[in-house]
């Protein structure tokens, strides 16, 4: 037996065995098979191959202990940052994503078209974690933007490319998920209508969801709102400040509910400036959930208050979600969003071998907002182990070595 990540792992001698490891004790949740109970995972080549009560210890090459444990499906995060060296913002996926839980993520428009190559090459093709992209409907995606420079990528609307967007996503089908664009005023200028026009026209061409980052924009987000459709994404939804969702008595904008009637979804993109505690509470005892839970973790906020998708779901378990329905929203509905199939953000048999491993602790912890308001919660989900395609990985991301 050896100690891995905190969890102990065993490796059978027996050479006669089923699954190539076993994920033994915990408590499973997964929301795709509306299953919250103790059992064991077993995986073989890759794969989930049995959820079950008991699954013996004998019939698996490696055996990871996960009593006491919360196990989920590998955790999706639809809005991250990862094109490390080339957007001012971006990080590092995986220390960020796979050591954190998440076996998915999303680059949410970190590349455009002009990027969008190098992205592939030095970032999809290259990390353990598996990533997705929101193409920026800007050639040069999120290249310009940073604390000394704060200029964004739409100032100049010619930057605003559908015909390239829509070449770059076809020859990259498989990867690419959707168009990104953000409506910030010092982002996308006073012509913000203009742009969201182009990208809606690359959206439609190519029929994949939008979506956009609001808040802080010229142009209102009810008038941003007609613009988008069903299956698009609103991304910094409980965003504090001007254009987002609340009127100034901080009530929902019936407009927003409208919106969500006709199937846009709201996603959090907790960000270094996008989640407000009292935006957040006001919207939740108005019954407006999220569909989604994404971090936006970023270069400005990964040291604080972001940290990983784990504490944005913990966030969410302050606000009033079971376990259970933080799950889901990091799991089977972002598998939904974007069209993922069956074999990503659940563990029903023959999905990817994609398996979280947390430790939900229970005691006085402060969680900070953007704004830099803090609320004590109860409970924090900590990152303990992550299994993709069946491969153990620890917070260190260095994988176990196999026998
Ligand atoms: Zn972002």
């Amino acid at each position: 037996m050896i100690l891995f990540a905190g969890l102990s792992v065993t490796r059978a001698q027996n050479r006669d065995v089923r699954y190539d490891l076993l994920v033994k004790g915990g408590h499973v949740v997964d929301p795709s098979q509306n299953l919250s109970a103790v059992r064991d995972v077993a995986i073989v080549n890759g794969k989930v191959a049995r959820v079950a009560e008991a699954i013996q210890a004998g019939e698996a090459r490696e055996v990871v202990d996960a009593r006491k444990k919360i196990v989920t499906p590998g955790l999706i995060d639809i809005h991250v940052h990862v094109y490390d060296g080339v957007a001012p913002l971006a990080i590092p996926a995986d220390p960020n994503c796979i050591a954190k839980g998440v076996t998915t993520a999303v680059d949410a428009g970190s590349a455009g078209a002009h990027t969008f190559p190098g992205f592939r090459r030095h970032v999809i093709q290259v990390v353990d974690t598996r990533v997705y992209a929101l193409l920026n409907i800007s050639v040069v995606g999120q290249s310009t933007l940073s604390p000394d420079n704060p200029w964004g990528e739409l100032l100049d609307i010619r930057y605003a490319n559908p015909k390239l967007a829509v070449k770059t996503i076809e020859a990259n089908r498989d990867v690419i998920v959707g168009v990104k664009i953000r409506l910030t005023e010092n982002i996308a200028g006073r012509h913000d209508m203009q742009a969201l026009a182009l990208a809606r026209e690359a959206a439609d061409a190519v029929k994949l969801p939008l979506m956009v980052h609001i808040g802080g924009s010229f142009s209102t987000l009810p008038k941003i709102l007609e613009l988008m459709k069903p299956g698009d994404v609103i991304t910094h939804t409980y965003r504090a400040g001007a254009g987002g969702i609340l009127d100034d008595r901080m009530r929902v904008l019936n407009e927003v509910r409208r919106a969500v009637e006709r199937g846009v979804r709201l996603d959090v993109g907790h960000g270094a400036g996008s989640f407000g505690w009292k935006v957040a509470e006001a919207a939740t005892k108005q019954d407006l959930w999220p569909g989604t839970i994404s971090s936006d973790v970023h270069q400005y906020n990964v040291n604080g208050p972001v940290f990983d998708l784990a504490t944005t779901l913990a966030k969410f378990l302050h606000l009033g979600l079971k376990l259970e329905e933080v799950v889901a929203r990091a799991t089977v509905n972002p598998a939904a969003t974007f069209g993922f199939g069956k074999g990503i953000g659940t563990l029903k048999p023959g999905s990817e071998g994609d398996v979280a491993i947390f430790a939900l602790e229970e005691g006085d912890y402060e969680f900070r907002d953007a704004q830099g308001e803090s609320r004590i919660g109860h409970r924090r989900l900590i990152p303990v182990a992550t299994v993709k395609g069946g491969r153990l990985y620890g917070s260190s991301t260095i994988p176990v070595v196999r026998l």
